[in-house]
């Protein structure tokens, strides 16, 4: 039988308000994947669980395995990303990686890459970096590493180099000749960009400056690929983005 107590070190995606004074807390952690947890008490002034179960919150986390969810039995924080409280406009930004990796992480597989690409994901938005660049990157690795990486090296049907052409339904490169009706026309930049995104460390991507039009390609690009192949659904960071 699996040990009733377990320790893991924890980013909290979200946070639901469960009965009078519990709430119900979406981690995604370093060893055990995503679950979601019980915080008993976590609402009431006192409680000494209530600061480090608030979405934007790394910890380690002890849990007593429940009936239905393991109950959070402690907490010690050891980081809280203030700037998306702090800064109103950087909020949907911090927002959208959790709900992201929320809505497409299908469970409680360890995936210590996603846990990883998370954990750098909202560190790098508190730094001054261009944010979108930082959402694009963070897309396009989570579809690599959930085993849906895009073809940016060549057509899908025949081989064919330095095409500009992508398929959100292939999830590749195509030319002219072997072109899908889904068919994005993409500058050259905007290809070398994407590849660089999925290819570079998180650090490299402040080093990284694209045209206004690389950026909108991209943009359009990653949403309709991941609509197609991961279907996020409506998120609603992308409503505040928008507005
Ligand atoms: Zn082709």
């Amino acid at each position: 039988m699996a040990n009733r107590i377990f320790k893991d070190e924890g980013l909290v995606l979200r946070t639901r308000v469960l009965g009078e004074a519990d709430r119900l807390v979406t981690l995604l952690t370093r060893g055990g994947g995503k679950f979601e947890a019980v915080a008993r008490g976590a609402r009431k002034m006192k409680s000494k669980l209530a600061a480090g179960v608030d979405i934007f919150t790394r910890g380690d986390y002890t849990f007593h395995r429940g009936k239905t969810w393991p109950l959070i039995t402690s907490q010690n924080s050891l980081e809280r990303f203030l700037w998306f409280r702090e800064d109103p406009d950087l909020y949907p930004y911090g927002l959208y990686l959790a709900e992201l990796t929320d809505r497409l992480v299908a469970g409680e597989e360890s995936c210590p890459e996603l846990y990883c690409l998370l954990l750098d994901g909202w560190r790098m938005l508190g730094k001054s970096v261009d944010r979108a660049m930082v959402l694009r990157a963070f897309e396009l690795k989570m579809a690599h590493y959930l085993g849906y990486s895009p073809g940016l090296h060549h057509c899908a049907g025949c081989g064919t180099e330095n095409v500009r052409g992508f398929s959100p339904r292939e999830g590749s490169l195509l030319c002219p000749g072997c072109r899908p009706p889904d068919y994005i026309n993409l500058e050259s930049g905007t290809v070398a960009l994407a590849r660089r995104l999925l290819e570079c460390s998180f650090g490299q991507v402040a080093l990284i400056r694209p045209s206004a039009r690389q950026k909108e390609e991209l943009g359009r690009m990653n949403s309709s690929f991941l609509a197609y192949h991961l279907d996020p659904g409506e998120l609603k960071s992308k409503r505040l983005l928008k507005e």
